[in-house]
């Protein structure tokens, strides 16, 4: 009876512990149709289950509140700005992974191994076919060009894709040209600064512009769009991934990531989704259902992707970005964009 208890009493300790082991709590920015096909796959593999926390905002916040009481093992998000903070606020455990070095090129990944990118999304032009000379849009830097006065559409500057934007001009350019392009930009554009990325085709679509600058991923959407609406929208347009010319830095990109929270009870397991979603299977996903690109330098764009045209992109520590975040703010106020 004794030893039967003892039995019992160990095999109910162990399946707590394993019930422990084998969960993971995630804290998303990302929305769920984006992650919960991934974290299908990873659960199939490993039959770790995986518990999300899905919100746009204040998840930083909350896991620095929780301190060390935080049920927080992973953070998944887009924007290395929003990335950034997580590090910034020291939030995140400093990873040791074979793999993640492996998968991930360095100008992808934080300096002391604590974020990770997981894919890219460029930041492209997009005009009409038929009322631009789309030869004559190679660089950014063109739509500063006063010829496009009035035809330009944009969501506001201080938009997060944007400030990342005007941060790798700050980066190519110095603070002075940035501040130049800015300004004539702004006076290009055709109307107030507003609406979201797709609100920007939607506009041409209407005649209101020509012109805009948008990421890549909502051209497919749009075009895929079970909306038939949305994608009679981008059926005259023309993509263009900018600064390819030789010898120029590539097109604007940034990604979206991830890290393991530093209190979490589960790195492990946390270590092990990062790493999957690194893999072949996942970094395929991103182009599936995402119209991202792979950081996986081994595995290629899907065929949708490839045929928009190659890009090839700027590959500037990504971590610049969040750096000059501020600076690129500062700028945007100036010139009202
Ligand atoms: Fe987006």
């Amino acid at each position: 009876m004794t030893k039967n208890l003892i039995f019992t009493s160990i095999f109910f300790f162990i399946s707590i512990l394993n019930s422990f082991a084998d969960e993971l709590n995630i804290y998303s920015h990302r929305q769920p149709f984006l992650i919960n096909p991934f974290l299908e796959a990873f659960t199939n593999k490993t039959g770790i289950k995986t518990n999300v926390v899905y919100s746009t905002k204040g998840l930083a916040q909350r896991i620095q509140a929780e301190g060390e009481n935080s049920p927080a093992d992973l953070v998944l998000t887009v924007d290395i700005a929003r990335l950034f903070v997580y590090e910034d606020k020291n939030l995140l455990a400093k990873i040791d992974s074979k793999i993640l070095n492996n998968n991930i090129p360095a100008h992808l990944k934080s300096p002391d191994n604590t974020w990770f990118a997981l894919s890219k999304r460029s930041r492209v032009i997009v005009a009409d076919k038929d009322r631009v000379d789309i030869n004559q849009i190679k660089r950014i830097e063109d739509l500063a060009n006063e010829k496009w006065k009035g035809k330009i559409c944009s969501r506001p500057g201080s938009h997060v894709y944007n400030r990342a934007l005007m941060a790798s001009l700050i980066a190519a350019n110095g603070e002075e040209e940035a501040e130049k392009w800015g300004r004539s930009f702004v006076e290009n554009l055709a109307r107030r600064p507003q609406g979201n990325d797709r609100a920007q085709v939607k506009a041409i679509f209407e005649g209101q512009c020509d012109i805009a600058i948008i990421n890549n991923y909502y051209f497919g959407k749009l075009k895929f769009s079970e909306d038939k609406t949305q994608r009679e929208w981008v059926k005259n347009l023309e993509l263009i991934f900018p600064n390819q010319g030789k010898g120029d830095r590539g097109s604007h990109i940034n990604i979206s990531g991830g890290g393991v929270v530093k209190f979490s009870k589960n790195k492990k397991q946390a270590i092990a989704l990062l790493e999957f979603l690194t893999s072949e299977e996942a970094q395929k996903l991103y182009g599936k259902i995402n119209f991202e690109y792979p950081v996986n330098p081994r595995i290629s764009a899907t065929q949708e992707l490839i045929s928009w045209g190659e890009f090839r992109e700027d590959k500037l520590p990504i971590i610049k970005i969040a750096e000059l975040a501020y600076k690129a703010q500062v700028i945007i106020d100036k010139v009202r964009w």
